[in-house]
């Protein structure tokens, strides 16, 4: 590219230009386009330039261009079409430091006028750096054919919306919005001006606005083990922009606390062995709120995806055409283990952790216990507390040792949060004795490392 295009701003600055015949007419055409004012010199001016001149568009000085005449111009055209005076004119703007061009010359031009499709504010720039005029031309009129004369009413009008065009969310809702404008509603009423653009604006926004809000759609957002600042970023945006938040039994208040203000509270709450909400009825629940178009938030404890019965919500959501999405929790696991300074893998003693539900809705959920028995496996056992003694059993019966540390941790991340270090001997009466009321996370084959077990800042905050 031995030219590069750019837009110049001309508004409100100085253009001059040498020369009073055809060519000066045919360049000033194009310059009375622009914002720019005009400063023509011409000893003998066509009658066209004096018209002009007349009307005050542009300024005519009926003499030939002399040396400090150019002090402030950001563009000097040398328009003479008589080579010695253009090369006298022109050094004349070189000397002043403004741009010059020479018509018909571009050798000796420091820049060069491209071929113009005009529709003020959209204008299209057509050059071929002296190469071929003709394709220059030929892409000129296809483009003046393809684009409405209208085309420059209606971006006007457009960008004076573009305020008002902010109602919609940012990104593919506001894009849509302006296609729909520019290629439909827009050309629909493009010849009946201003103001039927300005209304046709009006009722697309209106119809884009509606249309977004009434699409629903479902958030599974983990809500971590307990203290707020376990959630995501994510979570916080979702339950920020929540309509509505179907909330699991576990999920903190505190965390409830962080949703809309204006967003209604649902309590979906499951109690194991107790009252519980059908998995049905939540899952109509979620489905029903957002086909009313409402942005759900259907808010689980720790990670969605861990013993959550989520697959039978997505289900749901993908049967009645639901959009949704999945945003990941820390699960109870890695809080727990966290809070008694451990770590769930450990080279040299388990390669491998499982995460097992104590039990589920058959009963007491039965698993590999003659593999788990085996010295050094780690399992982080879930709704836990109510199988100890069925756990024990197993085990015990799978050969493991009743010395195997099994530690407890209650409230993991909460304030409360409390840590029972017991082996499978003494399971079941360490936990009777402990009286767990709140959740808690069983670790087979862990023991707390005492030394480093940390409080959370939460936790901290609330024991202070
Ligand atoms: N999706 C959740 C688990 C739901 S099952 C998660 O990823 O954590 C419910 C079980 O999770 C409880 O019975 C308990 O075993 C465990 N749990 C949840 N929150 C806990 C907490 N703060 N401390 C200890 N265990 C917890």
């Amino acid at each position: 590219m031995k030219h590069f295009p750019v837009f110049l701003s001309v508004s409100g600055q100085h253009i001059a230009l040498s020369g009073g015949g055809e060519a000066a007419v045919a360049k000033l055409r194009l310059l009375l386009k622009t914002e720019a004012s005009l400063t023509v010199f011409a000893a003998n001016a066509v009658p066209e330039i004096h018209s002009w001149a007349a009307q005050g568009k542009l300024t005519l000085i009926n003499r030939p261009l002399q040396s400090g005449d150019l002090t402030n111009e950001v563009l000097f055209y040398a328009a003479d079409e008589d080579d010695a005076e253009d090369a006298r004119t022109s050094a004349i703007a070189r000397d002043a430091g403004v741009l010059a061009n020479i018509v018909d010359n571009l050798q000796d031009s420091q820049f060069i006028t491209p071929a113009i499709v005009d529709r003020d504010p959209v204008t299209v720039a057509i050059g071929t750096e002296g190469a071929a005029p003709v394709l220059a031309r030929a892409i000129k009129a296809d483009l003046e054919e393809r684009l409405s004369p209208n085309l420059g009413m209606l971006a006007r009008v457009g960008k004076s919306f573009r305020k008002a065009a902010e109602a919609l969310p940012w990104g593919r809702a506001r894009r849509t919005f302006w296609a729909d404008y520019y290629f439909k509603s827009g050309p629909r009423v493009e010849t009946k001006g201003e103001v039927a653009a300005e209304q046709a604006l009006d009722e697309l926004l209106f119809s884009h606005l509606a249309a977004e809000t009434s699409q629903g759609h479902v958030a599974f957002v983990g809500a971590g083990p307990g203290d707020p600042e376990l959630l995501t970023l994510k979570a916080r945006k979702a339950l920020d922009t929540a309509d509505v938040v179907i909330y699991d039994r576990l999920v903190a208040p505190e965390i409830l606390e962080l949703a809309r203000r204006e967003a209604q509270l649902i309590d979906a709450g499951k109690t194991p062995f107790g009252q519980q909400t059908p998995q049905e009825v939540i899952n109509e629940l979620i489905v029903t709120h957002a086909q009313k178009g409402h942005q759900v938030v259907r808010l689980k404890s720790g990670d969605p995806t861990v013993f959550g019965r989520l697959d039978e919500e997505l289900d749901a959501c993908a049967a009645a055409g639901v959009a949704s999405h999945v945003v990941p929790g820390i699960t109870a696991a890695s809080a727990a283990v966290a809070s008694i300074g451990q770590s769930l893998t450990k080279r040299g003693r388990n390669s491998g952790v499982r995460f097992l539900t104590g039990h589920d809705v058959a009963g007491f959920a039965d698993h590999d216990w003659r593999d788990l028995a085996k010295p050094g496996q780690v399992a982080a056992i879930y709704m836990g507390k109510k199988a100890a003694r069925f756990i024990q059993g197993r085990l015990i019966m799978h050969d493991a040792d009743p010395a195997t540390p099994v530690t407890v941790v209650e409230n993991a991340s909460r304030a409360n949060q409390r840590v029972i270090a017991s082996t499978i001997a003494t399971l079941p009466t360490d936990l009777a004795d402990a009286d767990l009321a709140g959740p808690a996370l069983t670790f087979v084959g862990l023991t707390p490392r005492a030394a480093t077990a940390t409080l959370t800042k939460f936790q901290q905050q609330e024991l202070a």
